[in-house]
């Protein structure tokens, strides 16, 4: 507006001055027109053309001269120069018959304008008009005080007008602010809700969404704390049951010492697996980072396995066969996948039956490896299904307690193949069997 206002009033002067003198300078023609139809030059005592002077004059606000062919004033509207001699270098050009526009420093336009028949014919007279220019300097200065205070008022009216704005506009910033403030700050466990704006609703939900997912799992961590504790206490107060109960005993027979002793080295092994699992989970669950891939022969570390194995699927006479389609080498972490598939093979022998049978199989395509555990066992209830990779999370724990175990294994298992950016399914029929299925990347993807 500033720059608008100045560059309008800085060109208006200029502007007017120009539309004045070409006004004038018109009216002037006109009247040189009568000053030869009159023959006022040789007789000036017409009072039409002395009528029109005044007139042309008051109208122009200034004082026009006649000027003859011997350079004498033979007409002042002011009537001060009348019969002086008036030779100066406008008039001189004008009697060339040029017309001629100047300004002077005085502030007024001097406007001179021939008297001449026909643009041929030699000029026989001047018009020689002063044109105040007062009226275009006051309406100026006037319009510039106008513009000053249309500016001020605009000015402060734009300013009142952003400070309001941008105070309403940034409100729910702050209502965000200041929730998230309480809520940090643990005084109101509510969501975050400024639906103002899309985005401050935008902002809400993705907030409440992290803020669940950290509830969770805090909850999960609470959960996991608790479980471990409750594991972990149970193989002590077996023992503590079992040392007790022999020291209540004035004369304990040297039998009933060595049963006891066995049961506590039963549960000493028992809490030792329990935290030997709880380190391999904690382990599995680090990042990445800590990941050591390395290409690797899938079919020798399957193999490997069940050859570890072996011993203890004897035990019930289960027979293990490992059903290879093809060779597959795949970029995996040897020791994480180890422990997991060793999970796998491990619980298809305990929760088997005697004289049954565990079959594993390898195969791959362009993308991936796929590793089958099945087995002819006892199977896992469809209710459990949903369930058996949680942390120490077992079927029916009174029939589990027959069969050594933590609750950890298949945690562990899941825990491996997720890293690796695979993926573990399971299905399963209740006195039939299990089949666990596995696929992992053959290339590690970062
Ligand atoms: P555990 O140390 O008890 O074996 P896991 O996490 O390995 O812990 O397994 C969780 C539970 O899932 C087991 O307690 C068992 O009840 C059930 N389970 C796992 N694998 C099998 C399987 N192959 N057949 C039947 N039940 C299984």
């Amino acid at each position: 507006m500033l720059l608008i206002s100045g560059s309008l009033l800085a060109s208006y002067p200029s502007k007017a001055v120009f539309t004045r003198s070409t006004e004038v300078q018109n009216q002037c023609r006109i009247l040189a027109n009568q000053i030869l139809n009159y023959h006022y030059l040789e007789d000036p005592s017409s009072e039409l053309i002395d009528g029109e002077l005044t007139q042309l004059s008051s109208m122009c606000d200034g004082r026009i001269l006649i000027i003859d062919q011997d350079f004498r004033a033979i007409r002042d509207t002011y009537d001060l120069a009348e019969g002086s001699f008036i030779v100066s270098e406008q008039v001189l050009r004008c009697f060339k018959g040029e017309s001629v526009n100047q300004t002077t420093e005085k502030g007024f336009i001097e406007i001179t304008v021939p008297v001449k028949e026909s643009e041929s014919l030699e000029v026989q007279g001047v018009l020689l008009v002063s044109v105040s220019t007062e009226s275009i300097q006051s309406t100026a200065g006037a319009l510039q005080g106008d513009a000053g205070v249309f500016l001020l008022v605009y000015g402060i009216l734009a300013t009142a007008l952003a400070v309001l704005f941008s105070h309403l506009l940034v409100r729910p910033v702050e209502r965000i602010a200041s929730e998230l403030h309480e809520i940090s700050s643990g005084h109101t466990s509510d969501d975050l809700s400024v639906k103002t704006y899309t985005e401050t609703r935008r902002i809400s939900e993705e907030f409440n969404k992290i803020t669940t997912q950290m509830r969770m799992l805090d909850e999960s961590r609470q959960e996991f704390v608790s479980n471990v504790s409750h594991e972990l206490k149970t193989p002590l107060t077996s023992m503590k049951v079992l040392a007790d109960s022999l020291l209540m005993q004035e004369e304990a027979p040297v039998e009933l010492y060595k049963e006891f002793m066995g049961d506590i080295a039963e549960e000493i092994e028992r809490e030792n697996k329990i935290i030997t699992d709880l380190l391999s989970l904690v382990k599995m669950d680090k990042k990445a980072a800590s990941l050591n891939i390395e290409q690797t022969d899938i079919n020798d570390l399957l193999e490997l396995i069940l050859k570890r194995l072996r011993p203890l699927a004897s035990k019930k006479n289960i027979e293990m066969v490992l059903e290879s389609f093809r060779p597959v080498t795949a970029e995996v972490d040897v020791g994480r996948l180890t422990l997991a598939f060793t999970n796998l093979v491990e619980n298809a022998v305990k929760y088997n039956k005697e004289n049954g049978w565990v079959h594993v199989s390898l195969d791959a395509d362009h993308k991936f490896f796929y590793v089958k555990v099945m087995d002819s066992g006892m199977g896992i209830p469809e209710e459990s299904l949903d369930y058996i990779f949680e942390r120490f999370y077992r079927v029916d724990k009174s029939h589990s307690s027959e069969i050594d175990g933590t609750g950890l294994g298949l945690a562990i298992a899941k825990s491996a193949v997720l890293v690796h950016k695979g993926a573990i399914k399971v299905s399963s029929q209740v006195g039939e069997g299990t089949t666990f299925s596995v696929r992992i990347p053959l290339n590690y993807i970062a």
